[in-house]
Parts: C-alpha cells; sequence; structure tokens
C-alpha cells in the first residue's frame, strides 16, 4: 500500500489506485464534503453531498452513497462514515487505509458524530495539530452564543457572521430554539433547504422577502464576507436600528476578530477536531502508522510519535 499526495491523497494497491479529495475532476476518485477546497465533480460522496455539490457547482456529477456502504472504485473497497463536520461530511475508508478529512468527533447540531474505526494506515487532518489550537467544550460554546443571543435580542436585532455551508446552517439550528424570526441570505437559504429536504427542520425566511419579520426584533445570517465594515446593506439596517453583530469560528479561539471586524461579540465554535481530539482519535483508532496532511502536519507527526510512540509522519507529495 503506497499513500501520497498526487492532485489529491491517492491510495494505491499494486496497479489500482484511488484520489481521495482531489484538487480537480480526476477518474476513480471520492469527495469527502462539500466544501469548495475539497468538492469537485464527477466522484464518489454522499448523497447529501451531491445534493450540496448541486447548490454549489451548480451541476449534480459523481456516485452518491450512503453512509456504511460498501462499494468499488477502480478494484478497491471503499466505504463512507459520518465525519461530524458538516451535513454529509464523511470519513473515508479504503480498504484497510482511514482517511479523516475534516472531522469532529463532537459533531454538531446538524450533522452526526464521528466515531473512531481501527485501521492499519490513517491519513490524519491538521488544521488545528498544535497543542495551543484547543477549543472549549462545543455544548459551552453554543450555550454561550444562545445566552447572548437571548440577552442581545431584547435589544434588536442580531447579525451573525459564518461560512455559508456548514457554520451557517449549525447557527440557523441554534436561533432556531429562541423565538424569534431567522432570516437569511438567498445563498445560505439554498443549502439550508437541502438540509431540510434530508429531514432537518430549520426554520428561516430569505431576508429580502422579510417584511414582517424585521418589524420587531431578528437573527439574521450572513456570510461573514458582508460582516466585513463597511458592511452590506442588511448589516447595515440592523445596526442602524440598534443591532449587534457577531463571528462564529473556530479561529475565535485564537484570534480577536471582533476588534478587526467591530464585532460586539464573538464564539470559537469549530466543525474540526483540536489538538486533544486528533491525539485522542489516533489512540482510538491505533494505526500501524499516520499520514498528517493540511495545517500544522509536520508539528502534529512530530507530537504523534512523541506522545503516543507511534510511527507518524505528514503525507509525502508526488511520487516517491
Ligand atoms: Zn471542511
Amino acid at each position: 500500500m503506497r499513500i501520497f499526495y498526487d492532485k489529491g491523497v491517492r491510495v494505491q494497491d499494486g496497479g489500482k489506485d484511488v484520489v481521495l479529495d482531489p484538487t480537480r475532476r480526476l477518474p476513480d476518485s471520492v469527495v469527502s464534503h462539500g466544501h469548495l477546497d475539497h468538492l469537485s465533480l464527477g466522484a464518489l460522496m454522499t448523497v447529501e453531498t451531491m445534493d450540496i455539490m448541486r447548490v454549489r457547482l451548480g451541476r449534480e456529477e459523481g456516485l452518491g452513497v450512503r453512509y456504511g456502504e460498501e462499494v468499488e472504485v477502480n478494484g478497491l473497497t471503499v466505504s463512507l462514515f459520518d465525519a461530524g463536520h458538516v451535513f454529509g461530511s464523511a470519513m473515508i475508508r479504503v480498504e484497510d487505509v482511514l482517511y479523516t478529512g475534516d472531522f469532529n468527533p463532537h459533531g454538531g447540531p446538524t450533522c452526526g458524530t464521528c466515531e473512531p474505526r481501527d485501521c492499519r494506515y490513517l491519513i490524519l487532518e491538521s488544521t488545528y495539530g498544535k497543542p495551543s489550537l484547543s477549543f472549549p467544550p462545543k455544548e459551552d460554546v453554543l450555550s454561550d452564543l444562545l445566552n447572548w443571543l437571548e440577552v442581545s435580542l431584547e435589544s434588536g436585532p442580531v447579525v451573525l457572521g459564518a461560512y455559508e455551508f456548514g457554520k451557517a446552517q449549525e447557527l440557523m439550528a441554534v436561533a432556531n430554539k429562541l423565538d424569534y424570526p431567522v432570516l437569511v441570505d438567498d445563498r445560505i437559504a439554498d443549502l439550508a433547504d437541502v438540509y431540510n429536504r434530508h429531514g432537518h427542520h430549520l426554520k428561516y425566511s430569505r431576508y429580502r422577502e422579510a417584511l414582517e419579520e424585521k418589524s420587531g426584533p431578528y437573527v439574521l445570517i450572513l456570510p461573514t464576507r458582508k460582516l466585513r465594515r463597511p458592511g452590506s446593506p442588511e448589516l447595515r439596517e440592523a445596526l442602524e436600528n440598534g443591532g449587534k453583530s457577531a463571528f462564529a469560528s473556530g479561529w475565535c479561539s485564537i484570534y480577536d476578530l471582533s476588534k478587526s471586524h467591530l464585532l460586539d461579540a464573538q464564539f470559537p465554535l469549530s466543525d474540526h477536531a483540536d489538538f486533544w481530539d486528533l491525539l485522542w482519535f489516533v489512540d482510538e483508532c491505533n494505526p500501524k502508522v499516520v499520514y498528517t496532511c493540511h495545517g500544522y502536519a509536520q508539528e502534529l507527526a512530530r507530537k504523534i510519535t512523541s506522545r503516543l510512540r507511534k510511527r507518524a509522519e505528514p503525507l509525502a507529495k508526488g511520487w516517491f
């Protein structure tokens, strides 16, 4: 078995190989989830990610499968398991290799959770792969956010900024716990429509169609770029009516984005494993070899070797 990076994560067994999360459309490829740095046409993916693809890329090309279903790709047995990262996200198993893609053992209100799995080779995402990158417990962050929303909505609208796919819908699920209208821009609504077609119950209105909903306090969820000052017309209208604004991202645990973006609050809400989750996950999967990729790959590999006494190295690039 050879595992390396060449236009994607390549798993090669004899003359057979598959490419995971290819950088562009490639034959015999598998996509882990619908974030644009992972998504490409023509691959195997979950049926949920196929539907997200139709909204994000305007086309639906590939093969959608259910979690746990075994499929043969170029002679190798492939199956997908919930990665707990976003709606439809999957870890990819190819024979005895497990590729986590972006993953989160804690899951979230709009996706499942990610269970460790026995494997011989583990390819591990390293986005938050150093000890200083750790998050408070997710349930604490969600409860802080809910409390802040409840208090802030007593005096006017609240605008939340987040990545348009995944985080935005997670915020919608949190805001839906309160008895206020939840308004979103069209892009976020198009993606949320897919969630609801798959059994979620997100309640929201499109901002441009909302009139009555804006007569009192409301929660408005916008893509991050619309919070950068001077801000979008939707943000300005909310602020002129005494509104508050906040941002939710894992990077808020490190950077104070509230100052640079002139926000009232920020919440370290992450859809990734933090450093301690990564170590725990490796220990539970108990692989013979760990290949780290994305983010702090070198640093994480060193820590896995020193703390878990396990062979770990950054994923090699190109042919060797
Ligand atoms: Zn992602």
